[in-house]
């Protein structure tokens, strides 16, 4: 079982300087970026392999061009790891509201080729709706100035379902065959308005051969059968050429029905690798239906052809339906929910499913504020901040505010004096502001406390100045004093607040960095930022510490500042910690379990592992073959190949390559189950998977090795869920 997570640019600076704010360089393009495996590295990832979208490779030209240049694996900035899998797809969610989906068949299978995906994913149509939906499709680009889809008529819009969206200037060629008349739009040909103010079949009739229009009486269908049509046309064109990607059909539905009845078809288009499309965001019970449905044509076809099929579930991965992903044979899924719930919204900070906490929201200022304002708030938070870190470290919160408010002094202190002798200096000599920011932050000793402590705002506007001033037309420096002055209107009646009573509580006491420190400060810091809505919710979390409890890499090396809600490099990096937390909960679930046979000469005469082990490991092959949760495959000194794959070009089995190949991929997995029937590893290969907190097991009879990888998942001998209990029916 295998879990993906879609990429949608999710990088943070590895540098990140925490204590000061500050990215490693202002630069983006000199940053180290680190992507989740960077951070976690190939042994603890949370992620089984990346799903990469077309609609976010497409984002921006430039990024499509290093991407498709390179492939995934080789893209500067992305730069997977071999490693890890990846799947490719259109992104129907960009689409939807388009009458058609903008991609043809034939441009997709170049462009996985070009991506060097593991995985290619066939065309699909999102299917809207829950009945025979009539629905109107409009290109708002033909809309007369001004116009939108909510001054249409209002009987129209009860009528039908309308879709209005950009369309793209050029359709995919098999459009035409569907609606020559939106195929041929050289130029925009507007809507006459008076034209949306017939009734409704006078409006569909002049619509009819409307560039800019489509309607379907029942697009639900339409949508269904588009789908299955390009997963045949594709598997056409994909058996033509040996294209080094696999192809996955992606298969929509509305129901459990239409779901197994979709999967029965594109089994029989040949497909070994399905994907169940449009159930992201569906309540939790119908997908358990969908999935149970799918799993049970998926197990019927398996056992009479005696083969094996990977099922993908697209967007969902909710813990409460573990049991029914596993039982019914799902081979992966994908979610990107517990990455962006780190900055979407409350209970952002996850120990599992249940213990969720809110992560503290320290704020930078609004870009509306004036320089005033934003110096108040730079202020509060460096405050904020420094009393988290104290109480996070069990150290006096009162003196570290005292030192921090003396280090901000010296930084405002220093300031003008450097001015004076530095500001023509050849550093600041640019017509651009990024590199005299840059300049002025490595070059004034107290450079970085500048933006931290007293705003973006205060650093910006200084960096202005420096940028017109130069020794042959000086501006004059009444001008910097002025700013300064703008600052010490704030800073000179500040002390730290609440520091008096923070220093009784901690006479009182003899602890240091206690709840009740921090708290006078947290809770006066939320009246003034106008946060006491979250005061309960922090009061939990800083009670508890839940940051103290997880030892992933990211909570061990950046404590607090995970817990803490302020900026991509502490949320997203929150957000990979949630992965990591779900990843448990998912191995504890679903663990990783592999269950291998040896290889033999006979791989250089057969296509496929699959078609070796039918006919070289037929007892085992029969016997395992619709196991669900675990992966099946083959080893050989070039590592394990999995049952769909083709084999190697050299087959070879010198003990030491197979040892180093099996105790890596062991890495990942909690367990293997071996063939014994075919091969007895060697001690020292066995210690080596042991070694990688794997737990193995050879087993002869396959028959018995059936049973042992059932009972390890939990599972009854016939463990496909049932139906009626899924559906809740069985009290009838
Ligand atoms: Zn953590």
């Amino acid at each position: 079982m295998r879990f993906y997570v879609p990429e949608w640019d999710d990088n943070v600076d590895a540098d990140y300087d925490f204590i000061h704010d500050e990215h490693s360089f202002l630069n983006p393009s000199e940053r180290d970026l680190s992507y989740i495996w960077d951070i976690f590295g190939r042994e603890t990832t949370p992620i089984d392999g990346v799903l990469i979208s077309r609609e976010q490779v497409e984002d921006t030209p430039a990024k499509f061009d290093r991407i498709t240049q390179n492939g995934v694996y080789n893209a500067p900035l992305l730069d997977i790891p071999e490693w890890l899998p990846t799947i490719s797809d259109c992104g129907a969610w960009g689409y939807k509201s388009l009458p058609f989906p903008p991609y043809g068949n034939e441009g997709m299978l170049k462009f996985y080729e070009d991506l060097s995906v593991t995985v290619g994913v066939t065309i699909d149509h999102l299917v809207l709706g829950s009945g025979h939906t009539a629905r109107l499709y409009i290109d708002d680009r033909a809309f007369p100035d001004g116009f939108k889809k909510s001054d249409l008529p209002d009987e129209i819009l009860d009528q039908v379902d309308v879709m209005s969206d950009t369309w793209p200037s050029d359709w995919p060629d098999y459009v035409r065959q569907y609606e020559p008349s939106i195929c041929d739009t050289k130029d925009i040909k507007k809507f006459d308005p008076t034209v949306f103010e017939q009734r409704l079949p006078a409006l569909l009739s002049d619509l009819e051969a409307h560039p800019h229009a489509v309607y379907r009486d029942d697009d639900m269908s339409f949508r269904y059968e588009l789908t299955l049509t390009n997963a045949r046309e594709m598997k056409e064109l994909y058996d033509e050429k040996d294209y080094s990607f696999r192809l996955m059909v992606a298969i929509q539905g509305w129901d459990a029905r239409s779901y197994a009845e979709a999967t029965k078809k594109v089994l029989d288009m040949g497909y070994q690798y399905l994907g169940v499309g449009g159930v992201a965001g569906s309540p939790e019970q119908a997908v358990k239906d969908y999935v149970t449905a799918i799993g049970k044509s998926v197990k019927n076809f398996e056992r009479s052809h005696n083969t094996r099929i990977d099922t993908h579930v697209f967007g969902f991965a909710k813990t409460g339906a573990f049991d029914t992903i596993g039982k019914s044979g799902m081979t992966s899924f994908d979610s990107a929910s517990m990455l962006r719930a780190a900055w979407t919204g409350p209970d952002n900070y996850h120990l599992d499913s249940d213990q969720r906490y809110d992560a503290i929201r320290v704020r930078y200022p609004p870009n509306t504020a004036n320089l005033q304002e934003a110096v108040e708030i730079a202020l509060r938070s460096q405050e904020m901040l420094c009393a988290l870190r104290a109480f996070d470290a069990d150290e006096s919160i009162s003196a570290a505010l005292i030192e921090w408010y003396q280090s901000a002094s010296r930084a405002l202190e220093g300031l003008e004096g450097y001015l004076q002798s530095h500001r023509h200096n050849e550093q600041y000599d640019s017509s651009t502001l990024r590199p005299i920011k840059q300049a002025f932050r490595d070059d004034y000793q107290y450079g970085e406390k500048i933006r931290a402590n007293f705003s973006g705002h205060f650093r910006g506007q200084l960096v202005k100045l420096l940028r017109k001033d130069d020794a042959e037309n000086p501006i004059p420096f009444e001008k910097y004093q002025k700013l300064i002055k703008g600052v010490r209107e704030v800073f000179d009646d500040w002390t730290p607040t609440k520091l008096h009573e923070i220093e009784q509580r901690e006479e009182r006491s003899d602890e240091y960095g206690t709840f009740d420190q921090l708290w006078i400060i947290v809770a006066d810091y939320t009246v003034q930022i106008g946060d006491e809505k979250h005061r309960d919710a922090y009061e939990e979390m800083l009670r508890r510490e839940p940051w103290t409890e997880c030892d992933c890499r990211i909570c061990r090396e950046h404590g607090i500042e995970v817990a803490i809600f302020r900026g991509n490099n502490r949320n997203r990096r929150r957000g990979f910690h949630n992965t990591r937390r779900f990843y448990d909960e998912f191995e504890r679930s679903l663990p990783k379990i592999a269950v291998l046979t040896r290889g033999g000469t006979a791989l250089s005469n057969t296509d496929t592992i699959e078609a070796f082990l039918r006919e070289n490991r037929t007892e085992f092959w029969h016997k395992v073959h619709d196991l669900p949760v675990a992966e099946v495959g083959t080893v050989t000194a070039n590592g394990v190949h999995e049952w769909w794959d083709e084999p190697p070009r050299t087959i070879s089995f010198d003990p030491l390559s197979m040892q180093k190949e099996i105790s890596e991929f062991s890495m990942r997995y909690q367990g293997l189950f071996i063939d014994g029937g075919s091969w007895t590893p060697k001690e020292e290969l066995m210690d080596a998977v042991r070694a990688a907190d794997c737990e193995v097991h050879i087993i002869d009879d396959p028959d018995e090795l059936r049973t042992a990888v059932l009972d390890r998942l939990g599972y009854e001998s016939d463990f496909l869920p049932d139906t009626m209990l899924q559906s809740g029916l069985t009290e009838y």
